[in-house]
């Protein structure tokens, strides 16, 4: 408990302003960062600011924690919960950092300029304007990806946002609502209730976890008439679902899930989708395909990443990335290949590892000690620059030797600077949610390949994520939501 309140209070006064922040010094090479996810705000928390003129550029002014978006479509968490100002962490910085809440547009990558577009919801205008840059960070993540399926645009809502959050928890309430109206059709009430996610990853498995604890903790309390026709369904193209976890995990999750009266259905591939039901291809009884028509009341769609446009058109001026598909590929010190001042970080980047926070976040950590070492090596080689200099016009023997013995120890320091091995992602292992308490987890670390579910893995996985959270304060808002859920239910209300 001290440890806590030491901890606590530790956070509050971090909270405070520093008086000693200087200014950014535009003598010094401007580093452009585009993003505030997890790649770059990792980089951003252990840069040394005062090495370059920092300008930060993305269209959200907030790091969210994305892990625990899931819980926020059900209200079991508040979406501000796990938002973190970014104004509240660059002002810790030792040199200041500029900030531009704008979307990023176009990256000329010969001209070494990034175009800009700031929206503003007051005026409902857009401002357009350019930012020139030494070196530029991409970090801009990637997109929902629809495979061009008819439909999905228009009618499906995603898991990406705070505002998808919003959306989705808006939507559950509605169905609902709609379906316990006067006099409504009984198979209108159906499809109202049927709840279609459209993906087998860990988002999509998460999502309809948490949505059946909130129809057996609340929904159906509150609503009792819902009962009867209130169902979960997960739809996935492959065999199984959660492909990246071990076998055991997976059957664990599906009997989870049995339990818990979701219903998964695999090797059905989601072909179209109207505003009230979806098309999906699977396997008859007799082998052969068959199109079925599956109504729904809410459908969720989490089938994975896509290349933003704006990183699509970095690529298309790179001949060196005319054969990458997934992102922008980047070689093992993360530098955009076919580029000198262009590094990529997170979901953006091709680094043959999978698109998560951790290897983002490893990545944002690995660019930071680079660029700080970048900059020391620089003032060491200018050091030494002068020094030699020194030395021929120093005026007798003790003086040149003097200065001899300070350049041999500058060589040292510069060797040992210069050390920096390449980006190599240490694997900590995989956490999913799977509802009802219950969470599955691949961890390597600790013995080898652990793979462990159930009530234990869930406690554990509320107490990493909670550790990964990114501030004392959006750790403390968490846990008052878990407790005030717990105390006194869901809010139901839209
Ligand atoms: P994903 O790429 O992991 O899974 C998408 C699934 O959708 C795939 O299994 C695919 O077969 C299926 N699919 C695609 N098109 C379909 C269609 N038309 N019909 C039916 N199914 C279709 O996506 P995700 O879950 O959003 O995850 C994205 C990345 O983020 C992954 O790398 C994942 O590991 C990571 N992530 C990790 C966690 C965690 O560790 N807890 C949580 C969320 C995301």
């Amino acid at each position: 408990a001290i440890g806590g309140l030491i901890y606590v209070g530790y956070g509050i006064f971090e909270m405070r302003h520093p008086p000693d922040q200087v200014d950014p010094d535009p003598s010094k090479k401007t580093l452009v960062i585009l993003g505030t996810g997890w790649g770059s705000v990792s980089l951003l928390k252990k840069l040394d600011t005062e090495n370059y003129n920092v300008v930060v550029i993305s269209p959200r002014n907030y790091f969210l924690f994305t892990p625990l978006l899931p819980s926020c479509t059900t209200g079991t968490i508040e979406h501000r919960s796990i938002m973190e100002p970014v104004r509240n962490f660059l002002r810790h910085k030792k040199a200041a950092v500029k900030f531009y809440e704008a979307e990023a547009t176009k990256i000329d990558y010969e001209k070494k300029v990034v175009y800009i577009n700031d929206e503003s919801e007051i005026k409902g205008d857009v401002t357009s304007t350019e930012v020139p840059f030494d070196m530029l960070v991409v970090g801009v993540g990637a997109e929902n990806a629809t495979f061009g399926i008819p439909g999905v645009r228009e009618h499906a809502l995603f898991l990406k946002e705070v505002n998808d959050a919003q959306a989705i928890r808006k939507r559950i309430m509605d169905c609902c609502e709609t379906a316990t109206f006067k006099n409504q059709d009984p198979e209108e009430i159906k499809r109202l209730l049927h709840m279609v996610v459209v993906g087998g990853g860990p988002t999509g498995v998460e999502f309809a976890g948490e949505l059946q604890d909130f129809f057996n903790n609340d929904l159906k309390k509150w609503i009792p008439d819902i009962t009867d026709n209130f169902h979960v369904t997960l739809v996935e193209a492959l065999p199984n679902v959660l492909p990246m976890f071990s076998k055991q995990l997976i059957d664990y999750t599906e009997k989870t899930f049995k339990e818990e009266t979701i219903t998964i259905r695999t090797k059905t591939m989601v072909k179209n989708v109207t505003d009230k039901y979806i098309e999906a291809e699977s396997a008859g009884p007799d082998g052969k395909k068959q199109l079925e028509k599956i109504p729904y009341g809410l459908l969720v769609w989490a089938t994975g990443n896509a290349v933003r446009p704006v990183v699509k058109d970095l690529m298309s001026q790179i001949p060196a990335q005319k054969d990458s598909r997934r992102g922008l590929a980047v070689n093992e010190y993360l530098v955009v290949k076919g580029t000198e001042n262009i590094w990529a970080v997170g979901d953006c980047a091709v680094a043959n590892y999978a698109p998560t926070a951790q290897v983002a976040s490893q990545e944002g950590a690995f660019l930071a000690r680079l660029f700080n070492q970048m900059a020391k090596t620089e003032a060491l080689e200018s050091r030494l620059k002068e020094l030699s200099e020194a030395q021929e016009t120093a005026p007798n023997k003790q003086a040149r030797d003097e200065v001899f013995t300070n350049i041999k120890e500058l060589q040292r320091q510069l060797r040992r600077v210069k050390q920096i091995g390449p980006f190599e992602y240490s694997h900590q292992g995989s956490l999913a949610y799977i509802g009802s308490e219950k969470a599955v987890a691949d961890i390597s670390w600790l013995t080898g390949n652990f793979a462990t579910g159930g009530t234990l893995t869930y406690f554990f996985w509320r107490s990493a994520y909670l550790s990964m959270c990114f501030s004392t304060r959006n750790r403390i808002l968490v846990i008052m939501d878990w407790v005030k859920a717990k105390l006194f239910g869901r809010d139901v209300s839209r």
